[in-house]
């Protein structure tokens, strides 16, 4: 039996790290490594101070644990099983209200933390605005990284009403941390026509649908990757749950496919963001994102 995850080894220093506040000791039989023993680390950022729309986002997390007890942990996807990867779960960050670049800056400083413990980080959101931090924490330890992007919307506006930080300027932000590493989008189906324009010249965005990948894949090549899923890239029919649904996005299937072949990357990190427990009715989107934690779990924690 293995032991419950602890993470008081890194609390050291009085750093910001108070992780141990809405932490659940076992939270899934695949999941409940040491943290010293973990390959793959997963931890909550429930934080939705910036959402344009619908909020609601920073619940989550949380119910995303709510709903493992009913995930198995084999995956007849990619063939593989959680009890055969070390992983754990560190809780969600505990963060303030109404100080976004304060929130921004306590995310990126418990990644950095993670990745000095050389662990492998799966980040569940939260808005997507979550992942710019993240990413900045990677972008110091994997200086030509590039960056795969599921989404129904490009998220690539300068601001959003005077605002830089926000869930809909997020990828332009990552784009202008880049060094080398190049921004691959798949399933836009939304944005501004400067946004569409930006992507041409700026990014390697793949409209509408999920194809493509193979082809970042040719031009990535072993370079690290650092995948984020905006999950209303699918379609609203299996993910309602979310705070801006857009019609027409990739069905559960074409997901899994996509997320299959990220197994032929250098992967390094992700997050899996937007998940709005609230305008989930049935229930179904919730159970579609801890599907999509486990997959993703699994090509975490495969990369050697
Ligand atoms: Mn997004
Ligand atoms: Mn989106």
């Amino acid at each position: 039996m293995k032991m419950a995850c602890s993470v008081t080894h890194i609390m050291k220093d009085n750093e910001v790290i108070r992780m141990l506040k809405n932490q659940r000791a076992i939270i899934h039989e695949g999941i409940l490594s040491d943290y010293d023993e973990s390959q793959v680390v997963v931890f909550g950022i429930p934080f939705d101070g910036t959402v344009s729309y619908r909020p609601g986002a920073r619940f989550g997390p949380q119910m995303i644990r709510n709903e493992l007890d009913g995930l198995e942990t084999y995956s007849p996807y990619l063939e593989k099983d959680m009890v055969d990867y070390n992983l754990c779960d560190l809780g969600d960050l505990p963060l303030p209200f109404g100080n976004t670049e304060k929130v921004l800056d306590l995310i990126e400083k418990e990644v950095d933390i993670l990745l000095e413990d050389n662990k492998r980080v799966l980040a569940i959101g939260g808005e997507h605005l979550v992942s710019y931090p993240v990413i900045k924490a990677h972008l110091k330890k994997y200086k030509d990284m590039h960056i795969i992007h599921f989404d129904a919307h490009a998220d690539l506006r300068d601001d959003y009403l005077e605002e830089k930080l926000s869930h809909a300027t997020v990828m332009r932000r990552v784009y202008e941390q880049l060094d080398t590493g190049e921004v691959w989008q798949f399933g836009i189906r939304s944005g501004t026509k400067e946004e569409f324009q930006f992507a041409k010249s700026h990014t390697n965005m793949h409209a509408f649908n999920l194809e493509g990948i193979e082809q970042a894949i040719q031009a990535i090549g072993n370079r690290p990757v650092y995948v984020t899923i905006d999950l209303d890239v699918l379609d609203p029919s299996i993910f309602s749950g979310t705070g801006t649904p857009e019609p027409g996005g990739a069905s559960f299937t074409e997901l899994m496919d996509a997320i299959g072949k990220l197994t032929q990357l250098n992967l390094i990190g992700g997050d899996i963001v937007e998940l709005s427990p609230s305008y989930d009715q049935s229930g179904v989107s919730t159970i579609v994102a801890c599907k999509v934690l486990r997959e993703l779990l699994l090509v975490l924690g495969d990369n050697k």
